[in-house]
């Protein structure tokens, strides 16, 4: 099947006065239709940069400098602001952290669903109120016909980011950014909304970048995860495969912070340091200063990603040492 995304070489730049920032290093990644793939790391990690590529979404003066990024098998990086502004809501839905930033609080949710319904599907007002309601009762938002007269104030925080997901799968996207849609949510809720995700992504066949930096979350949702660090995929695998045998010592110390999976993985007790800035991203493996295992090889020369067993990792350990 066409991936629902294919990232190829990707590397972002952002000029400044003092220079070019490499903000992402040749980052690949696909994504199937019905797959959800968890973009995990540390603030800083280059995760949002990555979904906000694919989107179209960069924030001036950030320009893609290398690559290219397919969307259901077309090509979506080299399209005017005109033709992306239609492929964006056609085939690409997004889902961002505070559910108020996609909502008009002017509007009624019904009104807001019903608009872009039929921007991107050219159905009639009546259908499109259908497919609406439709919409509210697939993301289990109760009394459906109620809440599409009522103002997003009127929403929890939980049911507002259903609508929200409602919202991007309106124009049956073949793929969703979800960058940390549970962070801002209680506790009790996040597993709510990414249980809906992963039943949506069954069901629509939809592809999902699930964004967190919550390897937890990961654990629970997604089917393939990547490691980024310093703009850079450290490790990519299935997501079993990457929780249980990490290989990059980085992915090691991520587990550390899921404690369900002490008892089950080896693990770094805690990373220290933290990740470097842009405008300082170390030599050879960005991760070298932080690393336990760092040999003058890591220092000197950039590892990339290799096959290790049933994933991948960039590092110098399972490539021949560090020395
Ligand atoms: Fe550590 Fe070297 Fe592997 Fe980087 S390449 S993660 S510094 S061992
Ligand atoms: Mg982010």
């Amino acid at each position: 099947a066409t991936p629902a995304l294919d990232v190829q070489g990707l590397s972002v730049e952002f000029p400044t006065r003092r220079g070019v920032l490499k903000a992402i290093d040749d980052v690949s990644m696909q994504i199937a239709p019905g797959e959800i793939l968890g973009v995990v790391g540390e603030s800083g990690a280059g995760k949002s940069i990555t979904g906000l590529a694919v989107l179209g979404l960069l924030e001036h003066p950030g320009r893609i400098a290398q690559g290219a990024i397919h969307v259901g098998g077309r090509r979506v990086d080299t399209l005017t602001e005109a033709e992306l502004t239609k492929v964006r809501g056609r085939e690409m839905g997004a889902i961002f952290q505070d559910p108020l930033t996609a909502l008009n609080p002017l509007f009624t949710v019904g009104k807001q669903l019903v608009e872009t319904i039929r921007l991107h599907t050219g159905m009639s007002k009546t259908e499109a109120e259908g497919r609406a309601l439709e919409l509210l009762r697939s993301v289990g938002i109760p009394a459906p016909e109620e809440r599409l007269r009522q103002y997003p104030h009127q929403f929890s925080g939980g049911m507002r980011q259903r609508v929200v997901i409602a919202l991007a799968l309106a124009a049956g996207p073949r793929l969703i950014i979800a960058d940390e849609p549970t962070t801002a949510l209680d506790v009790s809720i996040q597993a709510q909304i990414t249980a809906l995700l992963r039943k949506l992504c069954d069901e629509t066949g939809v592809g999902i970048m699930l964004v967190t930096h919550d390897m937890g979350v990961i654990a629970e949702t997604a089917d393939r995860v990547c490691v980024m660090y310093s703009g850079r995929v450290v490790e990519s695998g299935p997501v079993g495969d990457v929780i249980h045998n990490p290989q990059h010592p980085y992915t090691k110390g991520l587990m550390a912070a899921i404690p369900s999976l002490h008892d089950r993985v080896e693990v770094l007790s805690q990373i220290d340091g933290s990740m470097p800035r842009l405008n300082a991203r170390p030599s050879g493996c960005a991760f070298h200063p932080r690393c336990p295992h760092a040999g003058p090889k890591c220092s000197a020369q950039k590892p990339l990603l290799q096959k290790v067993g049933t994933t991948s990792a960039a590092c110098w350990l399972q490539q021949g040492g560090t020395q």
